[in-house]
């Protein structure tokens, strides 16, 4: 398949572009376009061929659901049975953001959108690019990230290009996503409101409306087998070529222990990669360090954390020795992300 490449600047809108981009969507096309969370592979989200068509070219596992993005609330309606009060309030307080909805799904959704459940999850991007192409398609798009399954999500469009030529109709280049982590996953379709992927909308600010919101654990008993409630977060993912570890707790001890474990690689012959961060970059003198962002300011860490991993890799490092951070606010995102770009390997020092 040929890929074209389309440049749009997100500041000043081409919009021959956009309906170029739009009747590529409309005519059961994938277009990859930025969001302000990572960049995702849109198709038209009522055309169940163009939908199959995002599973083979991302290799994703069909009992993964999608997200259906929208620009109006109007575009809701035929999409779902109902609309309770708080997720009103929701949508009035994070709409256009990084939070994406469950609803009561209607017969509208084909089921190959939800993976069969009787839910759908949506979302109001708040990304120029994105709002413009959702307006001009007048279609809900299915857009999942736009990686190859397993790899870390594409932040840019380089990132897109490297996982998916050949394999969709269009890459929009519209320059780097800004929230650099996918959408909060919110459940309040139940009696028990429920995040199932932390994101760019926090617990705290979430709180604000849902006193007694909480954190899925991540599981559900399923006849004895314990299975996530979202099931995308039961797949491995964001997996760097190199093995990471994250190592939590006081930040002088992690350094320490980083400096220690780095030394002890390098002598084993291992080519080791450091995510430091601003504020203790200066520690490291061994191995390949990259910043991934600053403490002080943690929407940094979460910005650029994908295209780092990338990086490592990039640099063909054969380990990556990442500092976690304190889990509040976005902080819950990014070390969700580094659990699972780790496997689990995470070590409390
Ligand atoms: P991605 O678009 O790649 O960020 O993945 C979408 C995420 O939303 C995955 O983790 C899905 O499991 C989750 N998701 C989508 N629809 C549903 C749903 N109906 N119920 C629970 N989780 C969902
Ligand atoms: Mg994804």
């Amino acid at each position: 398949m040929n890929t074209k490449v389309l440049e749009i600047d997100k500041d000043n809108i081409d919009k021959g572009s956009i309906i170029e981009a739009a009747n590529m969507i409309r005519a059961g096309k994938l277009v990859a376009f930025p969001t302000e969370t990572v960049y995702g592979l849109g198709a038209d989200g009522l055309n169940k061929t163009a939908v199959k068509g995002i599973f083979q070219a991302k290799g994703r596992p069909q009992d993964n659901p999608l997200i259906l993005h929208i620009h109006s609330i109007e575009q809701i309606f035929p999409l779902v049975k109902e609309i309770p009060e708080l997720t009103y309030e929701c949508m009035k307080k994070f709409w256009p953001g990084p939070l994406t909805i469950l609803f009561k799904k209607s017969e509208l959704v084909p089921d190959i959108i939800t993976a069969g459940l009787d839910t759908v999850a949506i979302r109001m991007p708040d990304h120029p690019i994105a709002v413009e192409l959702l307006r001009e398609s007048n279609t809900p798009i299915a857009a999942p990230s736009a990686n190859l399954s397993g790899k870390p999500s594409p932040t840019n469009a380089e990132h897109v290009i490297e996982d998916l030529t050949g394999k969709v109709d269009m890459i929009i280049d519209g320059g780097d996503t800004g929230v650099g982590l996918e959408s909060t996953v919110l459940d309040v379709s139940g009696n028990c409101p429920m995040i199932l992927r932390p994101g760019g909308v926090t617990l705290e600010d979430l709180r604000e409306i849902i006193p007694d919101i909480i954190q899925d654990l991540g599981t559900i008993k399923e006849d004895e087998k314990i299975v996530p409630k979202s099931p995308g977060q039961k797949y491995r993912h964001y997996a760097p070529k190199a093995d990471m570890f994250v190592y939590t707790g006081k930040i002088d001890s992690i350094v320490d222990k980083i400096k220690e474990q780095a030394n002890l690689l390098i002598k084993e012959g291992k080519k080791v990669g450091i995510m430091a961060t601003e504020e203790t970059k200066d520690n490291y003198i061994q191995g390949t360090v990259l910043v991934v962002g600053s403490r002080e300011n943690k929407n940094t860490i979460a910005t650029n954390l994908f295209k780092t991993i990338r990086l490592f890799d990039d640099n063909n490092v054969d380990v990556i020795l990442a500092e976690g951070v304190e889990t509040d606010h976005i902080g819950t995102a990014i070390m969700n992300r580094m659990m699972k770009a780790s496997s689990g390997k995470i070590k409390k020092i």
